[in-house]
């Protein structure tokens, strides 16, 4: 498939996801950037979502539980554009009763060429970056383009 351009914003769309194994590594990277993240929108699974809320002083739009279909519907946003950066901490330590969703999560992110922390280091390097107070730039593929060449 051809590929487009689209600008990301400044105020970008966060999505948090942490398995239980990594909720308090999540819950601690938080606090760390919270001046940085509450600059930003954030979304988050239930459970994560809740705990987040709990325990910083961050405002967050919760969304299912990742077993429930939580993992989905922020799949469904990236799809859509509205989720920009995921930081989700899954545990590789253990099975998860929904890994084919956390599979078609991290595939999703991957489609949609958005920026992607898996663990502590990679999501500090990701917050520090200059381009969190710029708009990028970002690559992602022409649907609409490919539904022109379908209907011709
Ligand atoms: P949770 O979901 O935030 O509701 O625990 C996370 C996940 O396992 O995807």
């Amino acid at each position: 498939m051809q590929t487009t351009e689209q600008t990301l914003p400044i105020t970008k769309n966060i999505a948090l996801v942490a398995h239980d194994g990594k909720k308090a590594a999540l819950k601690k990277w938080c606090l760390a950037h919270e001046s940085i993240l509450q600059t930003h929108k954030l979304y988050a699974t239930g459970t994560t979502g809740h705990v987040i809320e709990k325990e910083t002083g961050l405002s967050v739009e919760k969304l299912l539980s990742g077993p429930m279909g939580g993992d989905q519907q922020i799949g469904a946003k990236i799809a859509e554009h509205q989720i920009h950066m995921l930081i989700f901490f899954w545990d590789p330590l253990a099975s998860q009763p929904h890994d084919p969703d956390v599979k078609a999560l991290l595939r999703l992110a991957a489609v949609w060429n958005i920026p992607v922390a898996c663990n502590e280091v990679t999501a500090d390097l990701l917050i520090s970056s200059p381009c969190m107070a710029q708009e990028i730039t970002r690559s992602l593929p022409d649907y609409q383009g490919y539904l022109a060449t379908r209907l011709d």
